[in-house]
């Protein structure tokens, strides 16, 4: 079967290379990567998938569906093209999309009399504005069986945790006055952000070490001999449960009522982007995950990984079971979200993980296709993983 499955690999290789490397010499930031969008549809399309543009009256989203037309599993691929600011596809979501493409191809010219479908669903704008996070509040993911996605990494691991997250704003609205001739007027915004930094660094130390809290002064006035009537910092506060986070979110809700009290400023709290889950456990998946990637030749897979990081495909995992497995595409030295990760998606290196992780994850479709079983041990594992996540 890896033969086969090669073999139609090698047929799409060029087009497969030459779409990750389109996306990464035309990096689109989310929910405006329009262009990219249109490039999976169409080579879905050639490849005989039924494509639904703007799925969901989101622009750049999509789904693009194969079925057997017979009962049995449906087994979707994640889609992810969107880049970052200034440093394009530094965290190589030019490779996501391509891979779960060619695997879905691949995966559905070979599935003859299997039965079930297979759905790729394109999901923009992971990095700011998750939009699986609608898809999964709207029902998309009730009728999918299996979830399928992996992400180019530093190293290689099947099993990874991602933390659940939520994008905190604090606003502090103060009183100008010029800060030399008459501060005794104002009130200043930027000491009620500055004492909610102070309050937080405080809270840190006694937080469990899976927890982070992070953010920045995205506003602190306009001109020093001004008191800042108006300061505004962004946090994201991160932890390995939702019921921990609520508990932290809490926490840092206080810190930030403190602080406006302390100062005389008004505070206003509201969330900037959307609020990612934690990542619900699939070991089983996982395992089909691992045989098949070694099977293709991929070496050095790491045990779980804690990426202290968030994902939407996080929501994803609490509705069905979900696979992110990461692949290497460099040494350990490499970081994501830099210039130097974009260029890593271009070399031989990662060229070839591409092409062992699209054959071990058209394989896997297949598994999972031809042994119900397996997928309802699956499911059944899922569940109980649920009621503890
Ligand atoms: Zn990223
Ligand atoms: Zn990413």
């Amino acid at each position: 079967m890896i033969q086969e499955i090669t073999m139609r690999y090698n047929q799409m290789k060029a087009a497969l290379e030459t779409l990750s490397a389109y996306l990464y010499a035309h990096p689109e930031l989310g929910n405006q990567e329009f262009e990219s969008a249109k490039r999976h549809t169409d080579f879905l399309e050639a490849h005989n998938f039924l494509v639904e543009k703007a799925f969901l009256d989101i622009p750049t989203a999509f789904k693009a569906t194969y079925d057997s037309g017979l009962p049995g599993p449906t087994i979707a691929f994640l889609s992810e093209y969107d880049a970052l600011p200034q440093i394009g596809h530094g965290c190589g979501h030019n490779m996501i999309g391509t891979i779960s493409s060619g695997a879905a191809i691949i995966a559905s010219e070979m599935m003859g009399h299997l039965g079930g479908k297979i759905i790729v669903f394109g999901t923009p704008a992971e990095e700011n504005d998750g939009a699986k996070v609608d898809m999964v509040d709207r029902g998309v993911f009730e009728t999918v069986d299996i979830a399928l996605m992996a992400h180019p990494s530093n190293e290689t691991a099947v099993a990874v945790e991602c933390l659940a997250m939520e994008a905190l704003q604090f606003e502090y609205i103060g009183r100008a006055a010029h800060a030399a001739s008459c501060p005794e007027k104002g009130i200043n915004a930027l000491d009620g952000v500055i004492g909610l930094f102070n309050h937080v660094n405080a809270l840190r130390e006694h937080m469990v070490d899976s927890a982070r809290v992070h953010g920045i002064i995205s506003e602190g006035g306009v001109a020093a001999n001004i008191v800042p009537e108006r300061a505004v910092a962004q946090f994201y506060v991160r932890a390995k449960t939702k019921t921990y986070l609520q508990e932290l979110i809490g926490k840092v809700k206080n810190c930030a009522q403190a602080s406006a009290l302390a100062t005389g400023t008004q505070l206003t709290i509201s969330n900037y982007e959307k609020s990612y889950d934690n990542m619900v456990p699939s070991p089983l998946l996982n395992q089909v995950i691992t045989e098949h990637f070694k099977s293709v030749g991929i070496e050095d897979i790491k045990g779980a990984r804690a990426s202290m990081g968030s994902a939407d495909a996080g929501n994803v995992s609490h509705v069905c079971p979900t696979a992110h497995a990461m692949f290497a595409i460099g040494d350990e030295t490499l970081a994501g979200h830099t210039m130097a990760f974009a260029e890593a998606t271009q070399t031989p290196r990662a060229l070839e993980m591409m092409e062992k992780v699209t054959v071990a994850y058209a394989l896997t479709a297949l598994n999972l296709l031809k042994d119900k079983s397996l997928v309802e041990s699956i499911k059944a594992e899922h569940a109980a993983n649920l009621t503890q996540a």
